[in-house]
Order: C-alpha cells, then structure tokens, then sequence
C-alpha cells in the first residue's frame, strides 16, 4: 500500500488493498529490526526457501491470503515501519553495482489502481528518493532487499518498465 496521503482513497476504497492480500512482502534485515523494535509482535515472519537459499517474508494471517499486518479495515498496521518491499511498490527495483557510486537501476511495476491513476513516473519519483538515500546511507540493504525478492520471488509478474544508471553524488547523503 502507498502512502495514506494521497493515495489511500485508491488503495483501500477502490482497489480493497490488493497487494496487501497477495504475494507476501520480502524482508531486509532492517525491515526484521525495525519492525521487533517498534513493536512486541511475535510469528509475524516466515522463512521460505527456494532453489537451496532461504529469504523471510511476512507471515499469512490466520487461514487467509492477508499480510500479517493488514487491518480489519483495509490499513497497514505497522504503516510507519512497513517494509522496503511495501514503501517501493508498486515499483520494483533490480540494481547492480558499476562502480564507485555508480548502480544501474532497472525499474519494474506492478500495474495496478494506483499506477493508473497517478501515474508510473510520479510514483518512481517517491520511489527513487527512497532509493537514492539508501544507496548514499547503507546500501547494503538494496542488495538484500534484491536477494530476499528473487528467493520469494516477489519479482514474478512484474513487468519491466525502465534500465538508468544512477549516480549518488556526495550531497545525496548529506541531505
Ligand atoms: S495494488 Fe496498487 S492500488 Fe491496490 S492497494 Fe496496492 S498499491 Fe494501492
Ligand atoms: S506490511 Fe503493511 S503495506 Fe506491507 S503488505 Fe502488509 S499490510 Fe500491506
């Protein structure tokens, strides 16, 4: 789900918050820290192991197709802290390093209520911030984010919209 300001009226409203009830969100190691230290939760994660590596996601609720997270009425419960997976959707990022500071970016989507109504480029704006300030402050967790969605495979039925190379230049990590 995206951000509640503007865009809750489409997710929850008009499209019952779709991707909330469907592939489960792939985990970082941040998202697993951050989430048990703002909360006292316990079995909201789940590990899945696929061609002999293993990656977390969030759990199931109950017998349903439901995030663990997902409340009774449409909304994130743990919005402020969601996972790396949930702030970039529904945009997809895979990235490889070029070189010192360098990444070529290919971007992918999920179509979807919101892509249509707000449009693919202004969401990859919100989603390229969020990029460019993990890659200035701990990059590292871009690649296990990329590790943690091809082993659930988080990227199957994705498609690809554009390939960029991205250039963090000093200020970006000092903003
Ligand atoms: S699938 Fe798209 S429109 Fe629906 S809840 Fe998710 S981001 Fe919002
Ligand atoms: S963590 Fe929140 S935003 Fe992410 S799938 Fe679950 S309910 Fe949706």
């Amino acid at each position: 789900m995206k951000k509640p300001s503007d865009s809750l009226e489409i997710c929850s409203k008009h499209c019952g918050s779709k991707c909330c009830r469907s592939t489960p969100p792939a985990l970082t190691k941040e998202d697993i820290d951050r989430i048990e230290e703002k909360t006292n939760i316990e079995n909201w994660y789940t590990t899945i192991e696929f061609n002999q590596k293993t990656a977390n996601v969030v759990a199931k609720k109950n017998d349903t197709d439901d995030c663990f997270f997902l409340s009774d009425n449409g909304l994130c419960g743990v919005y402020d802290y969601r996972p790396l997976d949930c702030k970039l959707f529904p945009l997809f990022v895979q990235i490889k390093k070029q070189g010192e500071k360098e990444y070529n970016v290919r971007w992918l989507v999920w179509y979807c209520p919101l892509t249509e109504n707000k449009g693919i480029e202004v969401l990859k704006v919100e989603s390229e911030k969020l990029l460019i300030s993990i890659l200035s402050e701990n990059p590292d967790q871009i690649f296990d984010y990329q590790e943690a969605m091809y082993t659930s495979r988080g990227y199957k039925k994705k498609h690809f919209f554009k390939e960029e190379c991205l250039k963090i230049q000093k200020s970006d990590s000092e903003s």
